[in-house]
């Protein structure tokens, strides 16, 4: 039982919060504003950017715009229900619809936030007595809600099949979920799908994927992972529930499941995130079926944004072997530069943020401890010209050494 009064409970924070700044784990938000194409103001200074996920740019094209404003004057800003009652707009029907179309997956829930899809379908589909097989480092979203489920969790090291199968063969558990990153979100890399399916098919278990950072960027006309390994349409298996974020290079806000028929009844009767969550509004779902056209006729977009990633990758290859900082392997938008150090990443954040160039840096816990790293997220958006400013500047610090990134 725990022996603290609320009163120095309440006492202990400023400890608390001290024990962050010493660590060098305490967060600040700054405020930011756009300006034009990958160019914000970050606290009111011009910054450009290498943080954000809208991959494609898309969050300011002028036509997911003209459908949001239409929207909101056809239906209002809010939707003012969840779906089970009020909420489920002509709009947002005909955005699920669209959804899973584009995806050629039967059927599609459309939620009001990707983080809320994952903390609470896990839970509808596994409970106490099921087993669940996770990527070590799969999303927090994903990470909450095996815990919700409580459902027993075992974590897999990273992309590591072999471990996962003897996990699975051993598990006495009659139902089992195995949950995979289709893009890992913090070190870009991407899930080997076709082996977690066989081993879902072989162990009769059902693979849960969430391709918030894959949806728009990967496979035919930007359909996602799992189109990119060939099993929607004809091939879409009933064993895969996908999951997406449409937050990300979608531009607007959001998250979707898609499945099979009976699967996704069974999460619109049961998901509580869906049932007791206010409907996102319509003008996100007008633009996100703008968004969804967008995306299908966007190979010029993803083309540029494949030539900013080479491009980034080609740049730093020099700067590696001095300076012991390591590019991990990613041809995703996520790029993903270790420093290791909590200290040397942030005074390599601040190094380039007196450069004009906003770039987070990525600490533990969301990382594991000793691999603090700037999080270079690239997007079409970006010029060459920008990338160029990026290595150039990286360059420069590198040359200064650790002292002068730390001054
Ligand atoms: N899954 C992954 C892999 C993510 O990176 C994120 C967002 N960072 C989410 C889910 C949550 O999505 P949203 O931000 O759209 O709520």
């Amino acid at each position: 039982m725990n022996t603290l009064s609320p009163t120095s409970w309440l006492q202990a924070l400023p400890r608390q919060l001290a024990a962050l700044d010493a660590q060098q784990l305490r967060r600040t938000r700054r405020t930011v504003a756009p300006q034009q194409g990958a160019h914000i103001t970050v606290n009111g200074q011009p910054m450009l950017q290498f943080c954000s996920n809208d991959y494609l740019g898309l969050a300011l094209h002028p036509t997911l715009i003209e459908a949001a404003r239409d929207a909101a004057l056809q239906f209002g800003v809010g939707s003012g229900g969840s779906p089970m009652v009020s909420g489920h707009s002509t709009a947002n029907a005909a955005l699920e619809h669209d959804l899973a179309q584009f995806l050629q997956l039967p059927r599609a829930l459309y939620f009001y936030a990707g983080f809320a899809t994952n903390a609470s379908v896990i839970p509808a589909l596994v409970g106490a007595g099921d087993g669940i097989f996770s990527d070590a480092l799969n999303h927090a979203s994903l990470i909450d809600g095996c815990r919700l489920s409580r459902a027993s969790i075992q974590r897999y090291p990273h992309g590591d099949l072999a471990a996962l199968e003897a996990l699975l063969a051993a598990s006495p558990c009659a139902r089992k979920l195995v949950v995979s990153d289709a893009v890992f979100s913090m070190d870009g890399d991407v899930a080997d799908i076709p082996g977690l399916l066989a081993l879902c098919e072989r162990y009769d278990a059902l693979l849960m994927l969430d391709d918030a950072h894959g949806l728009g960027i990967r496979g035919p006309q930007g359909r996602g992972s799992l189109a990119a390994a060939g099993l929607t349409g004809a091939h879409a298996s009933p064993r895969v529930l996908y999951m997406a974020t449409l937050s990300k290079a979608a531009g607007a806000a959001g998250g979707l499941v898609a499945g099979s028929e009976d699967l996704i009844e069974w999460l619109l009767q049961t998901t509580r995130s869906y049932t007791f969550a206010t409907a996102a509004p319509a003008l996100l779902a007008r633009a996100l079926q703008a968004s969804l056209r967008v995306i299908a006729d966007g190979d010029a977009l993803r083309a540029q944004l494949q030539a900013r990633i080479q491009q980034l990758r080609t740049g730093l290859q020099p700067l590696l072997a001095r300076t012991g900082w390591r590019l991990l392997p990613s041809d995703t938008p996520i790029q993903a530069l270790v420093i290791g150090d909590n200290g040397a990443a942030l005074a390599l954040m601040e190094g380039l943020r007196q450069r004009g160039l906003w770039v987070p840096a990525i600490r533990p816990p969301t990382v594991p401890a000793g691999t603090a790293r700037l999080r270079i997220a690239l997007s079409a958006a970006h010029t060459a010209a920008d990338v160029a400013a990026l290595v150039d500047a990286l360059q420069a610090l590198a040359d200064q050494g650790p002292a002068a990134e730390a001054q």
